[in-house]
């Protein structure tokens, strides 16, 4: 070994030269390493046991035939089960309105649903009534099957507030308890798959980033509503927050 490094060094005499061939150690920002190429794609994320996959508003109302369908919504599905048995730690959103809650175009005379409106923390977009508590519509879809997950946290419950992210209301500063839940069970990475991809998944990984967590959405496990424009804003927020974007088949063990 010591002769080839010798036989190495002699080759590049030059010890500027020799100490550019060595292989440069790239890691990502979770500290795995890259492919020697810097241009050559990550090919792997490596799942551990700290890591949870959080499976955003997959309810019959998000999924064609519902209220507030996301085009191919139930197509979600499949792709977050071939990742779950890769996580041990696995929670479930759920949207969770009162009838007459506050994001409803319903309960706001005049107006229809996706006009914009200005409540008491700023703008919030009119939705068709959705997710209505205890409705079919509010269930999670019956083909997605996740009998491991070990929470289902519920959020929109408050008439006054919509929640798009997992982590806080609409407000930006009421907290769901999530965040409290993840740092007490020492679970520091967060992977999101569901819907919508503009609007609860994003939010929610923005969320994951202010808290400090690292923070991955599994682009081809989730499907966007695309209002206005709303998949490009969120793009630009999540990389300047360092959301990470993958695929599932990024994801090994
Ligand atoms: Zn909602």
């Amino acid at each position: 070994m010591a002769a080839m490094r010798l036989r190495h060094l002699y080759r590049h005499r030059n010890f500027w030269e020799w100490s550019c061939a060595l292989p440069v150690p790239h890691v990502d920002l979770f500290g795995h390493k890259l492919n020697k190429d810097r241009n050559e794609r990550l090919a792997s994320i490596h799942i551990t046991p700290q890591d949870v996959l959080l499976v955003v508003d997959v309810q019959n109302d998000f999924c064609p035939g519902g209220a507030l369908a996301v085009a191919e919504g139930d197509a979600v599905i499949p792709a977050i089960h071939r990742i779950a048995p890769l996580f041990q730690h696995i929670i479930l959103t759920q949207d969770w309105h009162n009838p007459d809650h506050s994001s409803f175009a319903s309960v706001h005379p005049g107006k229809q649903p996706f006009e914009q409106i200005n409540l008491s923390y700023g703008s919030q977009t009119l939705w068709p009534d959705h997710c209505i508590q205890g409705s079919k519509g509010a269930e999670h879809h019956p083909a997605l099957t996740l009998p491991r997950a070990e929470l289902v946290l519920r959020k929109g419950f408050d008439r006054e507030i919509d929640s798009y992210s997992a982590f806080f209301e609409n407000d930006r500063t009421t907290p769901t308890g999530l965040g409290g839940y993840l740092k007490e069970r020492n679970l520091t990475r967060v992977f999101i798959a569901g819907l919508a991809y503009d609007y609860c998944v994003g939010y929610s990984a923005l969320d994951a980033r202010s808290l400090g967590l690292p923070a991955v959405i599994l682009r081809d496990a989730c499907r966007a509503i695309d209002l206005n424009g709303s998949v490009a804003k969120i793009e630009a927020e999540l990389a300047a927050a360092g959301v990470v974007i993958a695929q599932t088949t990024d994801l090994s063990v």
